[in-house]
């Protein structure tokens, strides 16, 4: 009989790791529980699917924070390139955007789940639809194969488990894999969302904000322990694209009813859930003109208050910033002569004084927000956390509890920010799995 491989999971990690256990010569079942396979890549990159990423190799380790050591072996075996003629033989073409981006040039997310459908089913694996798997049979250290939701249960020589993380529940990745791992010994480190839109405390401006997308604005989060210094937040990833915008740490943000999100925001977000997690106060702090020294924004305003001396304040504002954004700063600023509602937001410029105009530089360079939290989990585009890596070979991604478990995908403690690295990954490890797994190849030694 030939060698059985069990990958519970029809995602990235999944279908490719069952193509390649498959290739191999293995006798390969995918289990998914869902009624289709890939529902996770079909909603990625806004339904374009993002692969992959063109940066050099140690620029694309950096995006995965600490943890990128832990794929340097991977990538050397099966990364872009690989993966990208892979794709071309199941005829997906694709094409580079902004930031290095990897699309399949047809835009559309389907081919690339449909070719990985293709590698795996045309090396014969078998693929069952509606099959959650309850939990992994385990005796003596090693893998005996799966026991389903309805208990059955089927023997394999090998188990993949790429079940993906908690996020998008909606798409299957509901945490089974982590479940399953704990289960048979292994430790998860704790799951916190990733890529995850902000809550602030001022709910009130945020949903008097929500919608404003601004294009061109740098961001600092700054985090406090109880009576400790202030310091700027570390962010574990580089800070997205900056191409044509005025200022090396300038990208895009947008307002919502509860906070704040966009890039600048999605790639920091998970050093800002972690900082509040480790009960600091995070505050993010919105300079709205980089390009702009504080000075520099000082004296531009003062210009423009001299040669706009009978225009209101707000009207002004709306030359340097959005519309419902100029409004509300020249409410924030407080210029106002006597307090009252109607003259709050709209002096004529003339009539405000130096130390006013100094309070609104202050707001144009230092917009300060208060972080409450994060959405849940679910709202996430990763989970972070997972099966730690320290009980996984970095090379066949067998379990070092288990014999013939291997781990792949999202339910490895890897989270990576927004540029198709998080699905690299998942193909990656996913599709060194199944080489190990279908092929009898030893345990690999350690590194
Ligand atoms: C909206 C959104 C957009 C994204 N866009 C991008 C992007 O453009 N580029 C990028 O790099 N990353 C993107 N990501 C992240 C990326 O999609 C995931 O990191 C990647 O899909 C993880 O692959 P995986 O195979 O580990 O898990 P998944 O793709 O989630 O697959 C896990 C599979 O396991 C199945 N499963 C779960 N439990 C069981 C069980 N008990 N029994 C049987 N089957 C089970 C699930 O149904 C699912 O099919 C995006 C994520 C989201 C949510």
């Amino acid at each position: 009989m030939s060698r059985r491989v069990i990958v519970i999971g029809g995602g990235a990690a999944g279908l490719i790791a069952a193509g390649r256990a498959a290739e191999v010569g293995a006798d390969v079942i995918v289990l998914e529980k869902m009624r289709e396979a890939g529902k996770k890549i079909l909603v990625s990159g806004q339904e374009r699917c993002n692969i992959t990423n063109s940066a050099p190799l140690d620029k694309f380790l950096a995006h995965y924070g600490r943890n990128g050591r832990f794929l340097r072996n991977a990538f050397h075996r099966f990364f872009r390139d690989e993966l990208l003629a892979l794709l071309a033989r199941y005829r997906v073409e694709t094409q580079e955007e902004r930031g290095g981006r990897i699309f399949p040039a047809s835009g559309q997310a389907g081919d690339v789940r449909d070719a990985l459908l293709h590698y795996a089913t045309t090396h014969h694996a078998e693929i069952r639809y509606r099959a959650e798997v309850q939990r992994l049979l385990v005796e003596d250290g090693e893998i005996l194969g799966v026991e389903l939701a309805n208990g059955a249960r089927i023997p394999a020589h090998a188990v993949i488990l790429a079940t993906g993380g908690a996020s998008w529940p909606a798409t299957g990745s509901t945490g089974d894999g982590y479940r399953m791992a704990q289960e048979a010994g292994h430790t998860i480190v704790p799951l916190r969302p990733a890529l995850v839109p902000l809550t602030v405390v001022e709910r009130g401006l945020a949903k008097t904000l929500q919608g404003v997308s601004l294009r061109n604005v740098a961001c600092t989060f700054y985090t406090r322990k109880g009576d400790g210094p202030t310091k700027a937040l570390r962010i574990p990833y580089p800070m997205p694209p900056t191409a044509r915008l005025s200022s090396p740490q300038a990208g895009e943000i947008l307002f919502t009813h509860f906070g704040v999100s966009g890039p600048l925001i999605l790639t920091a977000s998970l050093a800002a859930v972690d900082a509040l997690r480790d009960g600091a106060t995070v505050t993010l702090s919105i300079d709205l003109k980089p390009g702009m020294t504080t000075q520099e924004v000082h004296m531009r305003l003062q210009r423009e208050f001299e040669e706009n001396a009978h225009r209101r304040l707000p009207n002004l504002l709306k030359g340097w910033v959005p519309a419902t954004l100029a409004d509300a700063l020249a409410g924030l600023s407080g210029i106002s002569a006597d307090g009252s509602p109607e003259l709050t937001a709209g002096r004529p410029v003339h009539t405000i004084r130096a130390e006013e105009r100094a309070r609104l530089v202050a707001l144009l360079k230092d917009f300060r927000w208060q972080i409450s939290g994060s959405l849940p989990l679910a709202s996430g585009m990763v989970t972070a956390g997972g099966v730690t890596l320290k009980e996984v070979h970095p090379v066949s991604f067998e379990s070092r509890l288990v014999r013939g478990l291997h781990i792949a995908g999202e339910t490895l403690d890897i989270a990576a920010d927004t540029g198709g690295f998080n699905l690299q990954a998942a193909f990656s490890t996913g599709y060194l799995a199944g080489e190990h797994a279908g092929s009898e190849v030893e345990r690999e030694a350690d590194g």
